[in-house]
């Protein structure tokens, strides 16, 4: 039997961490601290430990291991949708660690677990600096570091993951130890790649990469255009260096007051592009999409912060429901297929449809790299309904099927940071890759105490 929120509300318990930090049903700010970005889900957990430094996070740690209960990491809640029931479950919310050291000089970064990149991209650009991070600013560094990380600089430096240089985690023994490629390789492999399984991390440190300005910016064009220039961005994949990341989206923008208003309640069909070279390179790369002659065009040289919103992911959180694959392949009839499903007369309810060019370094597995070494296939799709009602619901549903069935004969994978709901994890590895994370997973945590948006059971 665990031990229910009453009992733990009502006894002495974690003691040396203080009272108003620890949160069960009813306390104040309860509803807040179990809120997650995505608005559907319904986090319900023994208890949320808002964890002031290492030793809240030790205490709680012991005290689950003792008690039966499970515990669980988070710094933002940005993918807590997998997670599924916490009934058994304290959450450690590390979102106060706010360490932030820059060495400039190093190329080093070091992070408290809670930081987002948002607090870390803008004083990094002013440095002359970019990090490996993604579409959205208000990710967290740590939940995004432990599953992969794909962001515009992906195809030239590959996961955020690989570019991790130690993690500061405690283990389920209750111990802070310090992992990089000497120290705890195995559980540094682990990590990288395999989550929140092995513990809860408290602190990162990463690379990040010299480069004062960058050609980037996006090429907004009707919605109606959609099949011209899906085929047109399909066709300049394969031409493209590892310099250059291009993302091409269908975005149904919604009323809010807060948007501009060129983007407020209208549709847009878009290609971005990030470019690691000069502006000319830049130009001449992208000159068959600018060729199409879009409405608007945002590109420039600019530093690395203007890349931390170029996607205009939504800021505060939302209900919706996602779909995900890695795509490999694709054929002028599969991007015809797509828009068929998503394009005007569709009548597909969704917010976006997004496909992100992968391929170069995310497909080049090196020596030093994590469990999630590579990501498998040349465009990774995400898709995103935000239903308001039952009605709404279904509709959202019928379209990510439709856009999944479309898409379905070129699928080749998972990238586990982009499910955003309870899944079989053993889809998202190598078997071989598999069999290692649970064999390390049956050292660092035989019973299983941690839990993570993708579970790594123990070995047998
Ligand atoms: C709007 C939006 C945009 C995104 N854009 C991108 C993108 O461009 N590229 C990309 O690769 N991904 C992207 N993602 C996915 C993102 O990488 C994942 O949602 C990631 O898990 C978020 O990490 P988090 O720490 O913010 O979230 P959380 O929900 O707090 O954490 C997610 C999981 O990470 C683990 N974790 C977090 N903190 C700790 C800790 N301290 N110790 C141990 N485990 C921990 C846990 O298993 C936790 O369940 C995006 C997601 C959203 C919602």
């Amino acid at each position: 039997m665990t031990t229910s929120a009453r009992q733990l509300h009502s006894s002495p318990f974690l003691p040396g961490i203080h009272p108003d930090r620890v949160l069960v049903p009813g306390s104040p700010g309860w509803d807040e601290a179990r809120g997650a970005f995505n608005l559907l889900v319904d986090q319900r957990p023994v208890a949320i430990v808002m964890a002031a430094d290492e030793n809240d996070v030790r205490v709680t740690v012991r005290y689950a291991r003792e008690r039966g209960l499970r515990v669980s990491g988070q710094s933002t809640g940005h993918n807590a949708g997998p997670l599924g029931s916490l009934e058994d479950t304290i959450i450690v919310n590390v979102s106060g660690f706010k360490e932030v050291t820059i060495d400039a000089d190093a190329h080093r970064v070091r992070v408290g677990a809670g930081v987002r990149w948002e607090e870390v991209v803008p004083r990094l650009s002013e440095l002359g600096l970019a990090a490996l991070h993604g579409s959205s600013p208000d990710v967290g560094i740590a939940g995004y570091s432990l599953g992969g990380g794909m962001g515009w600089l992906a195809r030239k430096h590959g996961l955020q993951t690989n570019s991790v240089t130690a993690f500061e985690v405690v283990t389920a023994d209750g111990h802070l130890i310090r992992t990089d490629q000497i120290h705890e390789p195995d559980l540094f492999w682990a990590l990288r790649g395999g989550g929140g399984n092995y513990g809860i991390v408290t602190a990162i440190e990463f690379a990040v990469y010299p480069y004062a300005e960058l050609y980037a910016g996006a090429y907004f064009f009707p919605f109606e255009r959609v099949r011209e220039v899906l085929h047109a961005w399909r066709e300049l994949l394969p031409t493209l260096p590892d310099e250059l990341m291009t993302w091409a989206a269908v975005l149904h923008f919604p009323p809010d007051p807060a948007l501009p208003d060129e983007l407020r309640g209208r549709s847009y069909t878009v290609v971005w592009g990030v470019h690691i070279g000069s502006e000319d390179e830049g130009r001449e790369l992208m000159a068959p999409i600018r060729d199409l002659g879009p409405l608007m065009d945002t590109f420039a040289m600019v530093p690395p912060a203007e890349l931390g919103d170029l996607a205009m992911d939504p800021r505060a959180p939302l209900p919706f429901r996602s779909s995900h694959d890695l795509l490999d392949g694709v054929t002028p009839q599969g991007i015809d297929a797509l828009v068929d499903a998503i394009g005007p007369g569709s009548g597909a309810n969704v917010a976006l449809v997004q496909l992100r060019h992968m391929g170069g370094a995310l497909a080049r597995k090196t020596d030093t790299a994590g469990a999630r070494a590579t990501l498998p296939g040349e465009i990774s799709l995400f898709s995103l309904g935000v239903p308001m009602d039952a009605e709404g619901e279904r509709e959202v549903h019928r379209s990510l099927a439709a856009i999944q069935l479309a898409t379905k004969r070129f699928k080749t994978g998972y990238y586990p940071n982009f499910v955003e709901e309870p899944a079989d994890a053993s889809a998202f590895y190598e078997p071989a890759t598999w069999e290692r994370l649970r064999e390390i997973k049956s050292l660092y945590d035989p019973s299983d105490l941690f839990k993570a948006n993708h579970a790594i059971p123990p070995a047998a």
